[in-house]
């Protein structure tokens, strides 16, 4: 999954890893947003859980 860094404009991916952690913040009802760590500028990006229920897989394992 892609996000953009809002501090330096860098595309970068989320590894499966971490989308497997976010979705589990989301089951949990821990967050509504996952930090994301810019591998450029290391400013966190907070991946907003409506990002993610845009992909139906991710939606579907939200549910689980
Ligand atoms: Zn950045």
């Amino acid at each position: 999954m892609q996000v953009k860094c809002p501090y330096c404009s860098m595309p970068f991916a989320l590894t499966n890893e971490q989308i497997t952690e976010a979705i589990e913040i989301f089951k949990k009802g821990e967050s509504t947003h996952f930090d994301a760590h810019c591998p450029k500028c290391r400013h966190t990006t907070k991946v907003s859980k409506e990002i993610f229920e845009l992909n139906p897989v991710y939606k579907n394992m939200m549910k689980g």
